[in-house]
């Protein structure tokens, strides 16, 4: 099988040392064995990327000795491909939609005594908007969740189905690898009706990074641990959209001295200050363990 990864950082701030760790780990895995590694540009939240931080990353990631294939594709320029698989599942009465704010979510999910439980996507969904019959209809502008239930008993009921899961060739945050198969009853209550379509935005990460990587023929995609949970989404995306499932292969994460991960507005570890310090591209691989 051919290796084909990709790097997808979003313009929304500098680079740091979790990035470059991320980026030069794909780029040394797909050159390992004469692959490929994309460079993609995750710019789905309009409210956020900025054109300086794009410009930014490619010169830090160029600087610390990244190349990729040109043109780079770009999430805002491929809206209308997020939308028709967002019509696709509307269609089929997986998607409805929801008016909840964040403030009514977290109230909802308190309600009884417990405290909210988190998902890889926020606070799981406590079905306040949650409609007993699909909707049909015209697909609204509003935002959009994934009826986990309902998705997960359309692909249990075909025939034929492979199990739902996927392979890790790196380790989640406990230690995962190998075949992670997913569990219908985890997905519904501790994943939930994740949100797939917010007002002003072409459709969530989970939507355009499982299109982006199937549309781009990755293989394998390399990023960080924080992200292995999330990981069930895509798949579940995957098999709802026919799509292939690629091969996984998620890292440990660069921390601070605090032992806490690295944030967008960590400026002391950006990749820009080591530059202006004075620092090499080969003190950089040093710094994040490569
Ligand atoms: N833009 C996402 C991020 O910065 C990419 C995640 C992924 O590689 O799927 O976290
Ligand atoms: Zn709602």
């Amino acid at each position: 099988m051919t290796f084909k990864t990709r790097f997808a950082p979003s313009p929304t701030g500098p680079l740091h040392l979790g990035h470059a760790y991320s980026g030069l780990l794909a780029h040394d895995l797909a050159g390992a064995v004469g692959g490929e590694c994309l460079l993609r540009i995750d710019d789905i939240d309009a409210s956020r990327a900025r054109a300086e931080w794009d410009a930014q990353l490619q010169d830090d990631l160029a600087w610390i000795g990244m190349s990729w294939p040109t043109p780079v594709r770009r999430q805002s320029d491929h809206l209308q491909a997020y939308n028709a698989a967002l019509h696709h599942l509307w269609t089929r009465g997986l998607l409805y939609p929801c008016t909840c704010t964040r403030r009514d979510i977290a109230g909802a999910a308190n309600a009884p005594q417990e405290g909210a439980q988190f998902g890889p996507d926020g606070i799981i969904y406590p079905g306040t908007c949650r409609p007993a019959v699909p909707p049909g209809g015209d697909m609204p502008q509003s935002a959009l969740r994934l009826d986990m239930a309902r998705a997960l008993g359309t692909l249990y009921a075909q025939a034929m189905r492979p199990p739902l899961g996927f392979i890790e060739e790196g380790s989640g945050p406990d230690g995962q690898t190998g075949f992670i198969a997913l569990d219908p009853n985890h997905l519904i209550n501790n994943v939930g009706d994740v949100v797939l379509a917010r007002v002003g935005m072409g459709g969530s990460y989970h939507l355009s990074v499982v299109i982006d990587d199937a549309v781009q023929g990755i293989t394998h995609v390399v990023r960080g641990e924080d992200l292995f949970a999330a990981t069930a989404i895509h798949v579940v995306l995957q098999r709802l959209l026919q799509l292939p499932t690629p091969i996984y292969h998620h890292h440990r994460l660069i921390r601070d001295e605090a032992g806490k991960r690295l944030a967008k507005r960590d400026d002391a570890r950006a990749i820009a200050t080591y530059r202006e310090a004075g620092k090499s591209p080969s003190d950089i691989r040093k710094m994040v363990g490569l």
